[in-house]
């Protein structure tokens, strides 16, 4: 039997950087002989939805994390064993069959709390100070209930066994259940879906899976899964659950994190200035859960929708933490890097490189050889931004300028649609010029990035006040004249390249007796606003003539 193994999301948002490791791990253990299936879980219908589901597809194909089978989409997908659909609310028949199967075999009954009994209930058990564990009540009558559900709204619960349950877990060894854990869920909801935990357990049987690789947060689930399957007569898959990851400082990541920054951010703004207040309301109406922009700063743990919190990002001036692929996407990463770096959350190939260290940095054809469950780790993974960035700067060094272009345009094409304009000559010689300063794909139209000073209009970019200071102000005879004579030499030049640039500064440095230093600060302050730019000759190729004679008298008339 080949090795089958499923990424199966919930379409309710974004794809998490944790929940493509998942994806990127089962994608390697199929490899190109086993079978990597996708299936969409939209069995919570108040949460799912459409754009959810193709936005995580398209993040999949974007990271180049391909399924065999699974719903159909460009380069991917297919129904070759008619095993699906691949989306849960289209096989609820499916579901249908199996919970009926349960009743008929009395391993599964109606039960009919409402949600304010069973809250009523759990609040007893906490004030008894035990867990709250629903169990079918000992005088259960089952020919009664069955007989109510004909007519009553209700739920299916699952007669969960009353003795421990062990689970073997590739990466975490035997584990045992206790009673604690167990209590008769359910399995079918009010509203006539199937739960999570039925439905994936009849899907994972319908569609052979083998290997079950997903997240520790579902580790506490898979008691229930086993039970269910010993129920239904399945064979139970492989399962390995991979470790949480972590930010730096320990905590989990989570998109909780950029509510986190965001409110750290909206607190500091009020602080200094709270007149702000009415700005931050109207992009967080009253409305929004938890009751507007006063609820959210209030309660820790709420959540915005993405939009919102973009928005205030976006007033702030904010770079939100990077959680979900779409953020780091915006953020300029390759989707070749993305993929090597989350590989190593939580595995790592034992190799030795060159130099004799740790190998870190292969290809997903590398990773897809190498990878096994056994050198997958126990413990939680951090996630370091600053490896992923260093990783994503050695292969944009390493990329030849034809590709790194590409790459920009890839990229501008979903955010920064009139950067990319741009005429396509001058663009490629300036991707050329700032590739080797680029630490994203982001940075190369970056308005304070390092090539931001061609981006931004000549009468845009601030003046370093420092930098005018030491570099114009200073000295007798002062840098403006020197500015001056530049400004005049340049005016005359034909030829408008860096290296006949360069070697007429280097020449009116020589007649006016100074360093080159002394000529080209002045101008590069003049010219982009600071002491620091990529060479003086690439700067001013970049810029044009034009543009650098009416910086040139923008500085003088403005600074001097
Ligand atoms: N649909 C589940 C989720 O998005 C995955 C469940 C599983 O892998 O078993 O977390």
């Amino acid at each position: 039997m080949p090795v089958t193994t499923r990424f199966a999301p919930s379409p309710t948002g974004h794809l998490h950087i944790g929940g493509a490791r998942t994806a990127l791990y089962n994608w390697a253990l199929a490899r190109d002989d086993g079978r990597f299936l996708l299936r969409v879980e939209d069995t919570d219908a108040a949460r799912s939805s459409e754009e959810a589901a193709a936005g995580i597809l398209e993040d999949l194909l974007w990271l180049g994390i391909v399924w065999s089978e699974g719903p159909v989409a460009e380069g991917a997908g297919g129904d070759p064993r008619e095993i699906g659909p691949f989306r849960q609310a289209e096989r609820l028949s499916l579901y249908r069959k199996a919970v009926d199967r349960l009743i008929a075999e009395g391993r599964a009954y109606p039960a009919f709390e409402t949600p304010e009994e069973l809250d009523a209930l759990r609040r007893q058990a906490r004030e008894e100070k035990r867990n709250f564990r629903y169990r079918c009540a000992a005088d259960f009558d089952r020919d009664a209930a069955l007989a109510r559900a004909a007519s009553e709204p209700h739920v299916v619960r699952f007669r969960m066994p009353e003795t421990p349950l062990r689970v073997v877990d590739e990466i975490l060894g035997e584990i045992e259940f206790g009673e604690e854990h167990l209590d008769d869920f359910v399995i079918w909801k009010r509203d006539g879906f199937p739960t999570y935990h039925l439905a994936v357990v009849v899907d994972d049987e319908a569609m052979g899976i083998t290997h079950v690789l997903r997240g520790q947060e579902h580790l506490n689930n898979t008691p229930r899964h086993a039970a269910l399957q010993e129920a239904l007569g399945y064979r139970a898959p492989v399962y390995a659950h991979l470790p949480v990851i972590f930010n730096a400082d320990g905590s989990k990541m989570s998109k909780r994190d950029k509510d986190k920054a965001a409110r750290a951010a909206v607190r500091q703004a009020l602080k200094e200035d709270s007149a702000r207040k009415a700005d931050f309301e109207a992009l967080v109406p009253e409305a929004t859960a938890p009751k507007g922009l006063d609820g959210w700063l209030k309660d820790k743990r709420s959540q915005l929708p993405t939009d919102l919190l973009d928005g205030l990002a976006l007033d702030l001036g904010l770079a939100l933490p990077c959680i979900e692929v779409e953020d780091f996407r915006r953020a300029g990463f390759l989707p070749d890097v993305l993929c090597n770096y989350l590989a190593l959350l939580g595995w790592s190939p034992g190799e030795k490189d060159d130099e004799g260290k740790d190998l870190e940095r292969f290809d997903r054809a590398f990773l897809q050889a190498r990878f096994a469950l056994d050198r997958v780790g126990v413990s939680n993974a951090r996630f370091d931004m600053d490896k992923l960035l260093a990783f994503n700067q050695q292969t944009i060094a390493e990329q030849d300028d034809a590709d790194f272009l590409a790459a920009w345009r890839d990229w501008a094409s979903r955010y920064a649609v009139a950067d990319a304009a741009r005429d396509s000559d001058w663009l490629t010689r300036f991707a050329a010029m700032i590739r080797s300063r680029c630490r994203t794909l982001a940075d190369v139209s970056r308005r304070d990035g390092p090539g931001g000073f061609a981006w931004v209009d000549d009468d845009a970019y601030a003046f370093d006040a420092k930098a005018v200071e030491k570099w114009l102000r200073k000295g007798e005879p002062d840098g403006f004249t020197r500015l001056e004579a530049a400004g005049a030499a340049l005016a005359t030049l034909e030829d408008w390249a860096s290296e006949a640039i360069e070697a007429r500064m280097e020449t009116l440095a020589e007649e006016l007796g100074v360093g080159l230093g002394k000529l080209a600060q002045p101008l590069r302050v003049a010219v982009t606003g600071s002491a620091s730019s990529p060479p003086l000759g690439d700067t001013l190729a970049a810029l044009g003539p034009e543009a650098v004679a009416r910086r040139i008298a923008r500085c003088l008339a403005e600074c001097r």
